[in-house]
């Protein structure tokens, strides 16, 4: 029985041009099973779900638009670098054998070895093996290691680059034996007030921050015990930037929450009461979604607001209509300003957790699907008719079911959606997706 929660993240930094994109687009393209698109959201190509062998995890192009002058780029790939080393379980260093070793490489990987993360440096556009080796040695220099040669263009060396990356991750049977604490993450654009939900949910007005290279660090842990129990909160907040480019802060923001999802069972998204829900939240929370998180929608600043007896109702509906891709999330309205609600939130996370990781008995879950098939006739096509034959739950985190049938074409979206609702009207498993794998049985 597997726990599909945690993929390792691996973040791509290198200056511009030296092919992050080209990697990235030959990865995307060839080996990878992108996550369908979730509706409504459009799929920037800054991350991606990777798969090789049978080592999943998920692909995180740190760099962002081009710096027009040479001085901010050492400052910009220090953020990056430290974005990496905040988010990733390996960092793929990207150098270019035609422009050679670059002053700004070098400082770059100084970063990057102290930080004692697993680096693997990769020497791109060496597009003929037996011509550009000797220039490839050079960057024994950089002192973190042996430089993988690939052309990204030509899709040379990719496959033995990959070998690389997947050999530094975790083991899966050491992974399994992490602390058990739920992690939970606080994610939204910036000002909806995630720093001030934490410092609140923390009892004492205290903010960790650690500067390096003038950066503020990204995600921060922090552990609250709360009722006894123990919760690790991973916070996306506190970073503000100088550079306020738009197209930059956006990718940023999608980085560090992709990185802070990966690593939670519970994702909290905050929205501006005062904004309303927007296209962006969507967004982030289409991260979430497609990556089977519990999922709690959390309106702040609700104190902010003129209310009347139907702004709740009203707030819903537009936050359901927005967010119409996942009906199952939990919303809830607080202030962390006045603390209203907020013990209500940590109900409402202890409840999404339990319902994250619930397991049903298949005896059970074949009464219901029994039920269900005998109150709604399934669907037939050409003469030959949808059975069902039986179902059991295969996984948690999320809760992921096999139904067995007589042909996968037969089992159309809404039928899947129907047992769907079935499940959850006897079980809730409220602020949970649920995963529907089915599965051929002659
Ligand atoms: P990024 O800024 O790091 O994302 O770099 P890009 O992926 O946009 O690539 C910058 C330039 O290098 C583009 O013109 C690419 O076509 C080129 N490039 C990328 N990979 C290779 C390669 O393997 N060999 C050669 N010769 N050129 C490459
Ligand atoms: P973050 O960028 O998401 O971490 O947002 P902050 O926690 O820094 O909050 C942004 C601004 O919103 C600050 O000026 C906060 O004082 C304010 N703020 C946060 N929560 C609330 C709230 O519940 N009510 C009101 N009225 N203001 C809030």
């Amino acid at each position: 029985m597997s726990d599909t929660t945690r993929k390792p993240i691996v973040a791509v930094v290198g200056r511009p041009n030296v092919g992050k994109s080209t990697l990235f687009n030959a990865l995307a393209g060839e080996m990878i099973s992108i996550v369908k698109d979730s509706p409504g959201i459009t799929r920037d190509r800054i991350y991606a779900d990777v798969t090789w062998l049978d080592r999943a995890f998920t692909l995180i192009d740190t760099g962002g638009i081009e710096p027009d002058s040479s001085d901010i780029i050492l400052s910009q790939m220090r953020e990056q670098a430290q974005i990496a080393i905040d988010t990733a379980d390996v960092i793929l260093f990207m150098v270019d054998v035609k422009q050679g070793l670059v002053d700004s490489d070098s400082k770059v990987a100084d970063m990057l070895r102290r930080s004692h993360k697993p680096v693997v440096l990769v020497v791109n556009k060496v597009d003929s093996f037996d011509k550009f080796m000797a220039d490839v040695y050079e960057f024994y220099n950089l002192g973190i290691g042996d430089p993988n040669p690939i052309s990204a263009a030509n899709r040379m060396g990719i496959g033995d680059l990959l070998d690389e990356v997947i050999r530094h991750f975790p083991d899966r049977s050491e992974a399994e034996d992490e602390d058990d604490r739920p992690r939970i993450a606080i994610v939204g654009k910036p000002n909806v007030g995630k720093s001030s939900i934490i410092n609140k949910l923390i009892g004492e007005n205290r903010v960790i921050v650690s500067d390096i290279a003038g950066t503020t660090r990204d995600a921060i842990d922090t552990e609250v015990v709360h009722n006894g129990k123990e919760y690790i909160f991973i916070d996306t907040a506190g970073l503000r930037r100088k550079n306020k480019i738009k197209e930059e802060l956006e990718r940023y923001m999608i980085v560090r929450t992709v990185g802070a999802v990966e690593r939670a069972d519970v994702v909290v998204l905050v929205i501006d009461a005062q904004e309303g829900v927007t296209e962006q939240d969507a967004k982030i929370a289409g991260i979430a979604h497609e990556r089977g998180k519990g999922m709690i929608i959390a309106v702040n600043k609700w104190d902010a607001i003129e209310k009347d007896d139907k702004t709740i109702y009203r707030f819903q509906e537009k936050v359901r209509n927005t967010l119409a891709f996942m009906p199952y999330a939990e919303i809830i309205f607080i202030s962390a300003k006045t603390g209203q609600r907020l013990p209500k939130l940590f109900e409402t996370i202890d409840a999404v957790i339990e319902n994250h990781a619930l397991r049903i008995a298949t005896g059970v879950l074949n009464e219901i699907m029994a039920e269900a098939v005998a109150m709604q006739q399934p669907p037939s096509d050409k003469g030959k008719r949808l059975r069902l034959y039986y179902i059991t739950q295969a996984a948690v985190k999320p809760p992921t079911f096999v139904i067995f049938v007589n042909d996968k074409e037969l089992m159309h979206f809404s039928y899947t959606r129907y047992i769907e609702n079935k499940i959850r009207e006897a079980f809730g498993f409220r602020g949970t997706p649920l995963k529907f794998i089915i599965r051929e049985r002659k």
